[in-house]
């Protein structure tokens, strides 16, 4: 089936709806009542379903954390999972970033590809279903969440709350053509005590949350005045220490890059406890750079812990040590580590819990998400590759990455759209934009894959 032209006809009220829909600056906050992620939220998701029960379509109000309409009849339903919350605008824009700006073929605005523009693109892809009647044998459900950017707890809650899981279903939050395995994630906190000695970490700071890598990284530590000026010839790729009042400071530079990829980038904190190792500390705060260097280092996959994996699909388990603060009495780590598709946290967790006890820290897991793999012989991931065969005449080259996208928020569904290959990505940017061609082409795409899954 294809819906092309019956898109085509409603394009400029596409572009309308995005922007009414992009003038909510719907950040997640915490909120109460009506309203848990705040009121943009809550007023993002009362703009997406009057919209929808002005089309026609049934909607329901998940308790603001998320929404739906739906169209169709059936035992079984499909669902297309999308959100209305975005990250805050932040600096740098050229555009004002909640509006919809046009300019050279391209619309600029906070959430237009993420995922604003899917979303929009969704309902008028469902609205094109139905006024083809062309029948079909499952309901589908179009899923808007308000909790994406922190956490998905929005569709935590729906699927607490008993709402229907879909047979099957896509998110249009990742990109082209199908990401059909997301490595596990967990981010796992440690902490071990300190006590003082002559040549010790007064404090150590480095990375901003432990999905970035740490391009930066400082230790100020007390030294014997003596010492000082022979520690400061210590020559390390990006490390410089300088003499203070108190003893050492010591800074490393690295390299940022995403934390599901931390071999892109240059690990600072892990440059850090080399260089501290290599300096010589004694008593508790020698013991733990020394440890830490060689169980971490500027190693990024695992195997000074002794949990290194991997698999065909996605490749290997990864290791980012992504922040670090302390000194004095305290040193706290966090690592974020991702697994392989075909593995499990148990599978290596007692190994990593007990590597890291050899060097006093004790672990806690404080969030994460389990791995997710969709085979290629799955009924969903062979109706998608055909549509998007038939859409753009590619085959549809499936992808295992090491991020998680909001497919992992509900059983049963991969991300499907909406960048194609090869195009920027602008999520979480300033000037985030999307190319108006690629909006039109999002709802024609989802009109043929929601048509495949539910005919
Ligand atoms: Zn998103």
């Amino acid at each position: 089936m294809n819906f092309d032209e019956l898109i085509q006809k409603e394009e400029k009220a596409l572009l309308r709806d995005l922007r009414e829909l992009v003038r909510i600056p719907s950040v997640s906050v915490p909120g109460t009542g009506r309203a848990p992620y705040g009121a943009e939220c809550r007023r993002a998701l009362d703009w997406f379903l009057s919209r929808a029960s002005e089309m026609g379509f049934q909607t329901r109000d998940v308790d603001g954390h998320c929404g739906w309409c739906e169209y169709g009849e059936g035992e079984e339903m499909v669902a297309v999972l999308c959100h209305l919350d975005v990250v805050p605008a932040g600096d740098g824009w050229h555009y004002p970033p909640y509006d919809c700006t046009w300019a050279g073929g391209r619309i600029y605005g906070r959430g237009v590809i993420d995922d604003k523009g899917p979303a929009a693109a969704a309902l008028y892809a469902l609205k094109a279903v139905r006024d083809s009647g062309a029948p079909l044998h499952r309901r589908v459900r179009l899923l808007v969440g308000c909790n994406e950017e922190k956490g998905s707890s929005c569709i935590r809650h729906y699927v607490e709350a008993g709402g229907e899981i879909p047979v099957m279903g896509f998110t249009p939050d990742g990109m082209y053509p199908i990401i059909n395995g997301e490595k596990g994630i967990a981010v796992v906190d440690f902490r071990r005590a300190l006590a003082p000695s002559p040549r010790s970490i007064r404090c150590i700071s480095g990375g901003t949350a432990h999905n970035v890598v740490p391009d930066r990284a400082r230790a100020e530590l007390n030294w014997p005045e003596e010492e000082r000026s022979a520690a400061c010839a210590l020559t390390l790729d990006g490390v410089r220490v300088t003499e203070t009042a108190e003893g050492l400071l010591v800074e490393a530079e690295g390299q940022s890059a995403h934390g599901s990829t931390p071999e892109k980038g240059v690990n600072a904190i892990g440059r850090l406890l080399l260089a501290l190792k290599e300096l010589g500390l004694d008593g508790d705060s020698g013991q733990a750079a020394a440890f830490l260097a060689d169980v971490l280092g500027e190693e990024t996959r695992g195997e000074g812990l002794g949990i290194a994996m991997s698999d065909q699909i996605s490749g290997a388990l990864t290791v980012n040590l992504g922040i670090i603060r302390g000194g004095g009495e305290e040193l706290s780590l966090t690592l974020d580590l991702r697994w392989p598709v075909t593995a499990r946290y148990e599978d290596f967790a007692d190994r990593l819990m007990g590597a890291m006890e050899r060097g006093g820290f004790a672990g806690e897991r404080t969030e994460g998400q389990d791995s997710i793999y969709m085979p290629p012989e799955s009924p969903l991931v062979q109706a998608l590759s055909k549509v998007y065969r038939e859409q753009t005449g590619q085959e549809a080259e499936l992808l295992s990455i090491g991020g998680g996208t909001y497919a992992k928020a509900c059983p049963n569904l991969v991300a499907f759209g909406p960048l194609f290959p090869g195009q920027e990505m602008t999520e979480h940017q300033p000037d985030e934009y999307m190319e108006a061609d690629t909006l039109l082409k999002n709802a024609q795409m989802m009109a043929a894959a929601i048509w495949e899954l539910a005919r």
